[in-house]
C-alpha cells in the first residue's frame, strides 16, 4: 500500500503524526503499509485493554452489528442493560450512564455534580480539581484539567475549577467555601506521567469531603477496567467515592465511556442529561464482552504478575542506564529517565528495524507503559529487550 499524502491533507491537522498508515493488528503486534510490525505498549492510549482486535469482541460486535445497532436512547436495549449490572455489582455505584468518550463522562460528572448542589447544597457549584489533571477535550473539562497553559487557549474558561497539589490535603482544604460542592481526581495521574495519589491522601479527601459535605469524584478514564491491577482504582486506598466517570479500557477499543454514581446522588431530572448515541446496543456488547474478560478467575491477577514483571524489568534498566527509577500502579507505568530524550526513544523505537516498539512519552523525562492487559510474559521481555537495545542506540 502506497503512503497516501491527498488523505493526508485531507485531514484536520491537529498533530504531529509519523509517515505512517497502520493497516491491521493483533493482540499486542501492529502491522504497518509496508508489512512492519511493531510491538504496541501505548495501545492506542491504554484503549485496547484485550489488545488489538480481541476474538471476544469482534464476536460480540459481528452478532450485535447484525442483530441491532441503535434502536435510540429513548428506549432500553438489552446490552446496555447488562453491561450496567455488571458494573454496578463490580463497584460501590448503583447507576451508569453510558457516554461515548471520556470527556463526555467527565461532563456528566460535573453536570451531575451541580445539580446534586442546586438541590442538596444552595446553589454550590465549585469543583475541586489539580494541578496536572487531565479530564478530557471539552471546554468544561479542559476547564477541569490542570494542563500549563490550557486555562488561556479557548479562554474564557468554564468558570468554577480551583486547584489544588495532588497529594496536598491542606492545599484542597484551603480551597473549600460555601460554594464548593466536589472534589474531582485521576486516582493515578495519567497524562502528567503516571503520578499515584497516596492511599493516605484518597483516605483524607474521603474524610474531607464527608465533613464538608462534598461529592468526592473519581476520573477513572484511565485508570479503571483493570489497568491499576484492580478492577477500579479506588479499590487500591479502601475509600468509596460519590461518582466515577469511566473510559478508554471499558470499550477495548470502541467508543463507550460511563458515569457512575451511588443512588443519593443520581439527581438528574427528565431532559437534563442524554445523548443520541448514548448507551447504544452495540458499544455496549463489546463492553460486556471486555468485563467479562476481566472478571473472569484470575485475569487480574495474571495483570499483576505482568506488572510485577513489567517494574521490575523497568527497575534493572533504570538502575543499568542511571535513570531516576520506576512508578505507576498495574499496567499503567512510567520510567523515569535522567534527560529529556524521552521523545527521541520514542521515535527511534518506533523507527528501528526489522521490528519497531510503540511507545508514549507524556512529558520529556519520562516513558508511559500501557499495554494490552493480556500481554504475554513474552512481549514484557521482549519489550525490554528492545527498550535496552533504543537506550543504547539513542545514548551512545
Ligand atoms: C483520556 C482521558 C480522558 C478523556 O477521554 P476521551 O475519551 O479522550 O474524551 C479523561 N480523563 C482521563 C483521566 C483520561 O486519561
Amino acid at each position: 500500500m502506497k503512503f497516501d499524502q491527498s488523505g493526508v491533507d485531507a485531514l484536520m491537522e491537529i498533530t504531529s503524526r509519523p509517515e505512517l498508515v497502520f493497516v491491521r493488528g493483533q493482540g499486542s503486534w501492529l502491522e504497518d503499509h509496508h508489512g512492519k510490525r511493531y510491538l504496541d505498549f501505548v495501545q492506542g492510549w491504554a484503549v485496547n485493554s484485550l489488545g488489538h482486535c480481541p476474538p471476544s469482541v469482534v464476536k460480540a460486535l459481528n452478532s450485535q452489528a447484525a442483530t441491532l445497532i441503535n434502536p435510540s436512547p429513548a428506549f432500553y436495549n438489552k446490552p446496555s442493560m447488562d453491561l450496567a449490572k455488571r458494573i454496578t455489582g463490580a463497584s460501590c455505584f448503583d447507576r451508569v450512564f453510558f457516554a461515548n468518550s471520556g470527556a463526555e463522562a467527565n461532563e456528566g460528572a460535573i453536570k451531575l455534580a451541580r445539580k446534586w448542589g442546586q438541590l442538596k447544597r444552595n446553589g454550590a457549584y465549585k469543583i475541586i480539581t489539580f494541578d496536572h489533571s487531565f479530564h478530557g477535550r471539552t471546554l468544561a473539562t479542559m476547564s477541569a484539567s490542570g494542563k500549563p497553559g490550557w486555562d488561556r487557549i479557548f479562554a474564557p474558561q468554564v468558570e468554577g475549577f480551583p486547584k489544588a497539589e495532588l497529594n496536598d490535603l491542606d492545599s484542597v482544604r484551603a480551597l473549600v467555601d460555601d460554594q464548593t460542592v466536589a472534589i474531582m481526581l485521576e486516582p493515578i495521574q495519567g497524562e502528567a506521567g503516571v503520578i499515584p495519589a497516596t492511599r493516605e491522601f484518597m483516605q483524607g479527601l474521603r474524610a474531607l469531603a464527608d465533613e464538608k459535605g462534598l461529592l468526592l469524584i473519581v476520573d477513572e478514564v484511565q485508570t479503571g477496567y483493570g489497568r491499576s491491577g484492580k478492577m477500579f482504582a479506588y479499590e487500591l486506598s479502601g475509600v468509596q467515592p460519590d461518582i466515577m466517570t469511566l473510559g478508554k479500557g471499558i470499550g477495548g477499543g470502541v467508543p463507550l465511556a460511563a458515569l457512575c454514581a451511588r443512588e443519593e446522588v443520581c439527581v438528574f431530572k427528565h431532559g437534563d442529561q442524554g445523548g443520541t448515541y448514548n448507551g447504544n446496543p452495540l458499544m455496549t456488547a463489546a463492553g460486556v464482552a471486555i468485563f467479562d474478560t476481566l472478571m473472569a478467575p484470575g485475569f487480574l491477577d495474571s495483570v499483576n504478575a505482568r506488572a510485577k514483571q513489567l517494574s521490575e524489568g523497568l527497575l534493572a534498566l533504570a538502575s543499568k542506564w542511571g535513570m531516576q527509577g520506576e512508578r505507576g500502579e498495574g499496567l499503567l507505568r512510567a520510567l523515569m529517565l535522567d534527560r529529556d530524550d524521552g521523545p527521541a526513544l520514542v521515535d527511534t523505537a518506533r523507527d528501528m528495524g526489522p521490528e519497531g516498539l510503540l511507545l508514549n512519552a507524556p512529558r520529556a523525562s519520562l516513558l508511559r507503559f500501557m499495554p494490552a492487559l493480556n500481554v504475554t510474559e513474552q512481549e514484557v521481555d521482549q519489550m525490554l529487550t528492545m527498550l535496552d537495545d533504543v537506550i543504547s542506540k539513542v545514548r551512545r
